[in-house]
């Protein structure tokens, strides 16, 4: 697995096993994607599907252009498909999945499950693999229980630290309104927020831990990082090792099957 970048302006996530190779949102470029995926060895034009979580341009806004001479299956829910056919005005090679349900990719498993965002249908999703499932959520407002029943089976997990409340509450480029939506229980994730969703998901099988989706004006990684840090220290949950990603640059590439312990 490798995050190829994970912010407000662009979400974008390259997973491959023996038999798939997916991207999960494509919410940079299709130019961009294609830079960061050659930078790991890879091309889009071999993937397998797309998978999206919601119609929003940082998420599905390199669909389009990436999708327009392969046309590689693009995987959403109706109203998502509703939305991204309102957006791109051009029918793409959707394989629609009902909210709720799982469908499969080559060797993997990936179930959807309803998050609270402001948009037509958002979903987060568990993905099954054959070296292990990693939960994926950007863009919620807040956890629901079905939100951190699904998680609880995660071995990895990426989950959003858009803001600092701090931050957010004394930013003085966005109005009032705005911040209110961002905070509300249809916005985003605060870093106290996440910290409460890892207390609540926390196993023993759980070995990495992802924040994403940072906010530029309103977080910095030094304090997700610290944030979360804390709550996993208090847990003493010194198994998980937790990291950040940004939009500007590619993660590390990820081995389901080492030992997070025995990466350097
Ligand atoms: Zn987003
Ligand atoms: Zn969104």
């Amino acid at each position: 697995m490798t995050i190829l970048g994970t912010g407000s302006s662009g979400n974008c996530l390259y997973l491959e096993t023996g038999k798939a190779r997916l991207l999960i949102d494509a919410g940079f470029s299709a130019r961009q994607i294609r830079q960061r995926m050659a930078s790991i060895g890879r091309d889009p034009d071999g993937l397998d599907a797309i998978v999206v979580t919601h119609e929003h341009s940082d998420h599905a806004g390199g669909i389009r252009v990436l999708t327009s001479k392969t046309e590689t299956p693009v995987y959403c829910n109706r109203f998502t498909k509703e939305a991204l056919d309102y957006q791109t005005r051009k029918p793409l090679n959707y394989r629609v999945f009902e909210t709720g349900g799982a469908f499969d990719v080559g060797d993997v498993t990936i179930q959807s499950f309803s998050v609270p965002h402001d948009a037509s249908d958002p979903v987060g999703f568990i993905v099954y693999t054959p070296d292990g499932n990693l939960g994926y959520i950007t863009d919620l407002g807040c956890a629901t229980r079905l939100v951190l029943e699904r998680l609880r089976a995660a071995n990895v997990l990426i989950v959003e630290t858009n803001h600092d409340t701090g931050m957010l509450q004394r930013d003085l480029r966005r109005p009032w309104s705005l911040k209110q939506r961002i905070m509300s229980r249809h916005g985003h994730l605060s870093n106290d927020a996440a910290a409460g969703i890892l207390e609540q998901v926390m196993s023993d099988e759980l070995r990495q831990v992802f924040l994403g989706h940072l906010s530029k004006d309103c977080n910095r990684p030094e304090l997700a990082l610290e944030t979360v840090g804390e709550q996993l220290r208090r847990m003493g949950a010194e198994h998980v090792k937790l990291d950040v990603s940004t939009q500007v640059s590619v993660s590390e590439t990820l081995n389901f099957s080492v030992e997070p312990n025995s990466i350097a």
